[in-house]
């Protein structure tokens, strides 16, 4: 468990109790919010695919803080020279103290299960479980995102919106460094050459940490937050990715 959110010793958080959102498979499906619906057809693969998600995934994430020494509109500086180039950072997340760095995954087995569905043509049920196997990625990463926000807040501390290499403006070459500060290792994480993680169901992100740090600045973060009466939440709570 993290104890403290600015813990610079990598600490091991799993047996997450993650709850997979529907609307996230269903958008990798190439469904459009508010507008697609699936047909019945495709909520029985769904609700099959979902069986052996459950099944499979193993969703685990390592985290460590580390202090934040600089920052600029657009850079973010860290000890040992270490620089961090993100447009318009400073502007979206505020003032901070630390940055905490996350690598997440919900492990290898859901991916081989999918390649063994390919060979034996099961093309649907192979598409629509590697569509549970993403989302799945994605929402354990919101799940270590606001739990790191849970921690915090008692600490007097705040964490903002996450953002991971190759999104945002932010070079995917940067995934390096990111590894350097934060190795995958004690969740079997490895990443290659080319900047890709194995498992492929891995999340690397990081989030700015401060008492004056802007938490949610797209008010995506608070609406999905289980923390309950909490002071600072900015938006009422409409679904969440904990398992409760
Ligand atoms: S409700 Fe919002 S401010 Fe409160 S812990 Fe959750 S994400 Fe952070």
């Amino acid at each position: 468990m993290i104890s403290s959110v600015l813990s610079s010793t990598p600490v091991v958080v799993q047996e997450v109790p993650l709850q997979i959102d529907p609307a996230e498979v269903l958008r990798f499906q190439g469904y459009k919010k508010g507008q697609d619906r699936p047909t019945a057809e495709v909520v029985e693969i769904y609700d099959r695919a979902l069986e052996e998600a459950l099944r499979l995934m193993a969703p685990r994430a390592v985290y460590r803080a580390v202090r934040v020494t600089g920052q600029a509109p657009d850079w973010i500086t860290l000890p040992d020279g270490v620089e961090f180039r993100v447009p318009e950072i400073g502007r979206l997340w505020g003032p901070l103290e630390g940055v905490g760095v996350v690598i997440c995954t919900i492990g290898g087995r859901l991916e081989v299960r999918v390649g063994e569905l390919f060979d034996a043509r099961e093309f649907p049920l192979a598409v629509m479980l590697d569509s549970v196997g993403s989302a799945a990625a994605e929402c354990l990463a919101e799940y270590i995102n606001d739990l790191l926000c849970q921690v915090a807040i008692p600490e007097g501390l705040k964490v903002t919106n996450r953002i991971s290499p190759g999104y945002a403006g932010w070079e995917v070459s940067d995934q390096r460094r990111l590894f350097r500060l934060c190795p995958g290792d004690p969740v079997g994480v490895a990443l290659h050459s080319e900047c890709f993680m194995t498992p492929l169901k891995s999340i690397s992100f990081l989030v700015g940490i401060g008492p004056a740090a802007r938490v949610d600045h797209y008010f995506t973060q608070c609406r999905r937050c289980w923390m309950k009466d909490c002071a600072y939440r900015r938006a009422p709570v409409d679904r969440t990715v904990h398992r409760g």
